[in-house]
């Protein structure tokens, strides 16, 4: 993969530079968020890894500018790297845009498998291209491809993450099922050791806020104790 990483700490940056390098992956590095932005405004990236406090423009501004950018440079993937772990600062980034997130500080076989874990994300879908399709959700069509929800006949659409698109998929091979939150880290992260099953819940929350106002009888529901069920809503 091509990959840019955005971090201001020298020492830190040469080392994700040369870590990336190792594991055969070709990596530019800059050092401030302007410049940043610029490049990754290019669309010549796989993977973004992307410091969230840095001079210039911090990541999460960063992030959120370029989810509005169009084309390949807006679905880039990316890995935001922060020493806050707070649940608030979680959601945050992931709301701005983020994949993924990495808490400071981590080893680089921790980073090394979450490179790889999105890297699955985005190759696998590449190669289903030929024989993707949408999938039903109810009222609500889900192109696993482009990441995208869309309500036929409505031009309305929103485009998910790479890991809200995973959960959901997950949701939409189990219909009717109730899904613990350790099935979910299963099935829609490769490395489930890694995360805890609060981040489900916070990519949950985060599907909800962008499906439902698309579809009113779509609802991903808490199952007391159990987990969550997807509701798709539309017709019966
Ligand atoms: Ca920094």
């Amino acid at each position: 993969m091509r990959i840019l990483i955005v971090e201001d700490e020298p020492r830190l940056a040469k080392l994700l530079c040369r870590a990336m390098e190792e594991a055969r992956h070709s990596a530019d590095c800059v050092h401030d968020g302007r410049a940043g932005l610029e490049r990754a405004r290019t669309g010549e990236y796989d993977l973004l890894i992307l410091d969230w406090l840095l001079p210039g423009l911090d990541g999460l501004s960063l992030c959120r500018t370029l989810r509005e950018e169009p084309g390949s440079a807006g679905a880039v993937p990316i890995l935001m790297l922060t020493a806050r772990d707070a649940v608030s600062d979680r959601v945050a980034g992931l709301d701005a845009g983020a994949d993924d997130y990495l808490t400071k500080p981590f080893s680089l076989e921790e980073l090394g498998a979450r490179v790889r874990a999105l890297e699955r994300r985005i190759v696998r879908p590449l190669r289903q291209a030929e024989e993707a399709h949408e999938m039903e959700a109810g009222g609500l069509r889900f192109d696993p491809e482009l990441r995208t929800v869309r309500r036929p006949g409505s031009g309305e659409e929103v485009r998910l993450t790479v890991r809200e698109a995973a959960v959901l998929e997950c949701f939409l091979r189990h219909p009717g099922q109730v899904l613990s939150r350790g099935q979910i880290l299963r099935q829609a992260w490769d490395d489930p050791q890694v995360v805890g099953e609060q981040t489900v819940d916070s990519v949950v929350y985060l599907l909800r806020r962008k499906l439902e106002p698309l579809e009113p009888g779509f609802s991903i529901r808490s199952v007391r104790g159990l987990g969550y069920r997807l509701d798709p809503g539309g017709r019966e």
